[in-house]
């Protein structure tokens, strides 16, 4: 589960993390209030569960009370945008900060490499801008430091660390010390990553936390009671919120095929077929075990909620469930819709002859007997 950056900051700061001062709220008026008590400058952040949100629009620097009221104004309410997201997200909260002197930008991030088993740390002199253009343009500024699971760290190795990453002399050693706060927040708190970028690096010699974000390890989420109440807090893609209700696996992609299929394997699988014939997955849907009508309804509701999706393709193998009931489960939800885009169903596994002979008898849903061929079809389909 993510954290907005108000949690995470708030986490952060009970281990002795410097972060910003300032407070969250969704009042404009309220924001203003924040904004005076900061002396009138100040950073508006709206809070969304989204790189890119500088890039979107959703950060402004202030210098008096009354613009970041009505900058709050304008943003709350507001669908923000980016590349990482392009479905977007709408504001609900924002962040009312204390302005930080940014004189550098570093960057930090605490992750599991499960290639080998241990936490490691992400320390760069190259922040402020996305971590994935640094690895691709600028790989050498990125220094790792593993954490062993038995020892921790030493405070050699941090430093070793620090220096290698070439941070400024002056900055280190509040480095090293924000780096062993993040690594026990990350421990301590069953994070799965912690990302801080910027690191400000302030004219007048303070390391500052200026941006935040943890995410704590979903299957640790019945020891983090104290996150249940925002979980659901609207910032998360409404299709995705509508599946989590219904208990179904679905993640939305952006582009225009959408995907359903039975197990999460053979759904990417469907995924990187898509892509091998020229579509775009709309999503990620595991309709799960069975696929009676009721099911299949539901999934293909929730896949149409998206208006990007030009065509629909199902992708189930049926072991026990057998093919033909699968068939008949397929023809009957979309009896009962009223859907005007292209379907393809491929089925395959226990009575697929029977399966593909009921749905050859639909003019609604083309059957295909494999995932090359469905992949075709409902791409040429969709492109049409
Ligand atoms: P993100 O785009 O979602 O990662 O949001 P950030 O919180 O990282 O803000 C984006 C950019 O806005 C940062 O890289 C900074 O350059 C700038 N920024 C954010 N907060 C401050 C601040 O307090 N002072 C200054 N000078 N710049 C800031
Ligand atoms: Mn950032």
């Amino acid at each position: 589960m993510k954290l907005h950056e108000y949690q995470s900051k708030d986490l952060l700061a009970k281990y002795g993390v410097v972060v910003p001062g300032g407070r969250v709220t969704s009042d404009p008026a309220e924001a203003k209030k924040i904004a005076e008590e900061l002396g009138g400058k100040c950073v508006v952040k709206a809070q969304v569960l989204m790189g890119g949100r500088g890039k979107a629009g959703g950060v402004k620097l202030f210098d008096n009370a009354e613009d970041a009221g009505n900058f709050t104004k304008e943003l709350i309410g507001k669908r923000l945008v980016s590349i990482q997201n392009p479905a977007g997200m709408i504001v609900e909260k924002v962040l009312v900060g204390e302005l930080v002197d940014i004189a550098e930008e570093y960057y930090l991030s605490v992750l599991l490499d499960r290639a080998e088993q241990k936490v490691v740390v992400m320390i760069s002199k190259e922040g402020g801008m996305e971590i994935e253009e640094v690895a691709e343009h600028n790989p050498e500024a990125i220094v790792r430091l593993h954490v062993d699971p038995a020892w921790g760290l030493d405070d050699y190795q941090v430093r070793e660390a620090v220096q290698a990453a070439k941070i400024p002399a002056p900055a280190q050693r509040q480095m090293v010390a924000m780096i062993k706060g993040l690594v026990k927040v990350y421990i301590e708190n069953d994070a799965d990553l912690i990302e801080i970028n910027p690191v400000a690096w302030t004219p007048d010699g303070k390391l500052v936390a200026a941006d935040a974000k943890v995410s704590i390890d979903e299957n640790a989420m019945y020891r983090h009671p104290e996150y249940t109440e925002t979980k659901d807090d609207g910032a998360e893609d409404e299709i995705e919120a509508e599946a989590a209700k219904l208990g179904i696996a679905y993640v939305r992609l952006g582009g225009e095929i959408g995907i359903m299929g039975n197990g999460a394997g053979l759904v990417m699988c469907s995924l990187d077929e898509v892509n091998r014939a020229g579509g775009k997955p709309a999503n990620f849907l595991d309709v799960g075990g069975g696929a009676n009508a009721e099911r299949v309804k539901t999934c293909v509701e929730l896949v149409m909620m998206d208006p990007n999706v030009k065509g629909l393709l199902i992708n189930i193998f049926g072991g026990i469930t057998r093919c033909d009931e699968v068939a008949k489960g397929i023809l009957s939800a979309f009896d009962q819709m009223n859907i005007t885009i292209p379907v393809v169903a491929r089925i395959e596994g226990t009575a697929a002859e029977e399966g593909l002979a009921i749905l050859a008898t639909s003019d609604k849903v083309v059957g295909a007997s494999t995932m090359q061929e469905a992949a075709d079809k409902i791409v040429a389909l969709a492109h049409a």
